[in-house]
């Protein structure tokens, strides 16, 4: 992994700062102050309350790009009218008829690069040809580009039977696109510059119509902000078709290590195996000296079911019957596990003493009961950041769970650390695969979220 990724995945492993968005209803009163980039959002510490935080930009953590700041204890919570923008596509008068082709201009406009959450990275042609053969293979007819310019045009350009709109904090696409595709937007608060009836517009369609949103955000986004706008989106699109509950297709283009955080979010949302490259960025694609061992890192993640998806017309995929899902090349299906496991293009090995399969450079360290890096491992840091395999919850290995006394008082038993299964004794097998779990615990899941209570 570069250095730059792994501040990335530190920043998400670390990050306490909690945050409060507005509620949806955010169009009928002002809940937050508002900053050059529409509504802001409340971050406080995990130890304050959200009276002792401040309102920052939603789109902009770097100082340079947005100054706003404001103590929360500062404002007063005025509940005036939210107004939606009047401000029209600067392009309003000038609407071509239909539409005339155009170059793309993410093939020559300069990449905007001002910080890990702003920076431009834009498709390859494998990667944009990938995103328009799904579209096609399920029947998709709309498309909202959030973020995704460069998509925008290829399906313009090469899909007629698509139609496409696309949302992006650029405002230079204002003078390439007029305003029956393209709107000054914020996807982290949903936030229109310009009038959004045109989007509307594009949103109310016939029945038969079949609405995908394609969105590759900044991997500096909190992925709180995306799924909550995704969220709005799909119910905006819901009540203009006045049709009930209706979920969106959802394309989220996101490192294969935001899986947990998109998980927590949007549970229905999975991960497909074909790595997306980019054409401006060595460190995510596959060409190039500076390019990485394993590939992109950087996977597609739908709510559509894997197995309507098509990797199989790609270089490198192959279909592994087994699981029923399209996969990569380089993954093994693991009868142990039961399911192919690879998360980043390398070929993962079955760990027995894990019971599971793990990275192959990883070794296994017996106190933290789990497989992880040679170098620079520290097994307290370490098990302050792993989700007990016990209980379920995130600061602690099974060792020191506070569950585990209980089963001991409940059951004697001789537990030789990390030599077996400390539920029940067996040595094939780890705690969160034994049988006997339902002895102790009471397990419900609800839309993929666990919920695990001891029954004591
Ligand atoms: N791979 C995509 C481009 C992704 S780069 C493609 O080739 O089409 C991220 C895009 O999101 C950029 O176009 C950027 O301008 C846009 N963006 C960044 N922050 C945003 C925000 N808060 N709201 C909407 N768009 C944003
Ligand atoms: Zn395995
Ligand atoms: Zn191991
Ligand atoms: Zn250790
Ligand atoms: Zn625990």
């Amino acid at each position: 992994m570069t250095d730059k990724n792994k501040t990335l995945k530190n920043a998400y492993q670390k990050e306490k700062l909690l945050i409060q968005l507005e509620e949806d209803d955010a169009e009928a009163t002002e809940q937050h102050p508002s900053c050059a980039h529409g509504p802001t959002i409340l971050f406080y510490r995990q130890s304050q309350k959200p009276q002792d935080g401040y309102y920052a930009c939603s789109a902009h953590r770097d100082a340079k790009l947005c100054k706003f700041q404001m103590p929360a204890s500062k404002w007063k919570g005025e509940s005036i009218k939210r107004e939606l923008s009047k401000r029209t596509h600067p392009l309003i008068n000038q609407e071509r008829i239909g539409r005339s082709k155009i170059v793309d201009p993410t093939l020559s406009m300069q990449a905007l690069e001002q910080d890990a959450v702003n920076a431009q990275y834009f498709f390859d042609a494998n990667a944009l040809a990938f995103l328009a053969e799904q579209c096609q293979l399920l029947g998709i007819t709309k498309v909202v580009c959030m973020g995704t310019p460069r998509l925008h045009f290829h399906l313009r350009d090469k899909c007629k039977n698509i139609q496409t709109f696309l949302l992006d904090l650029d405002e230079r696409f204002a003078s390439h696109l007029g305003p029956k595709e393209f709107c000054h937007y914020n996807m982290c608060n949903n936030h229109f510059f310009y009038d959004r009836r045109p989007f509307e517009d594009f949103l109310r369609g016939s029945i038969t119509d079949r609405v995908l949103i394609a969105t590759d955000p900044p991997f500096g986004c909190r992925t709180e902000l995306i799924a909550h706008t995704l969220h709005s989106l799909r119910r905006l699109h819901n009540r203009l078709n006045q049709i009930p509950w209706t979920p969106l297709s959802i394309f989220w283009i996101y490192p294969y290590f935001a899986y947990n955080y998109i998980k927590q979010q949007m549970p229905e949302m999975e991960m497909s195996d074909y790595l997306i490259n980019y054409t401006n960025h060595s460190r995510y694609t596959n060409v190039g000296d500076e390019s990485r061992a394993y590939g992109s890192p950087v996977r597609l993640f739908t709510n559509v079911p894997l197995d309507q998806l098509n990797l199989t017309t790609r270089e490198g995929y192959k279909f592994c019957p087994k699981c029923e899902k399209h996969t990569a090349q380089t993954t093994t299906h693991c009868d142990l596990c039961g399911k192919c496991s690879s998360q980043n293009g390398q070929i993962y090995r079955h760990c027995l003493s894990c019971d599971m399969c793990v990275k192959p450079n990883y070794v296994h360290c017996q106190n933290c009961r789990r497989c992880t890096q040679r170098e620079g491992h520290i097994c307290s840091l370490y098990q302050s950041m792993q989700i007990c395999w016990l209980c379920g919850s995130r600061g602690h290995i099974e060792s020191n769970c506070r569950v585990l006394e209980k089963v001991k008082k409940t059951k004697a038993m001789s537990t030789q650390r990390g030599q077996c299964c400390l539920l029940c004794g067996r040595k094939d097998h780890r705690e969160r695969r034994c049988k006997q779990r339902n002895k102790y615990f009471n397990e419900t899941e609800f839309m993929g979220q666990k919920t695990i209570e001891f029954r004591g």
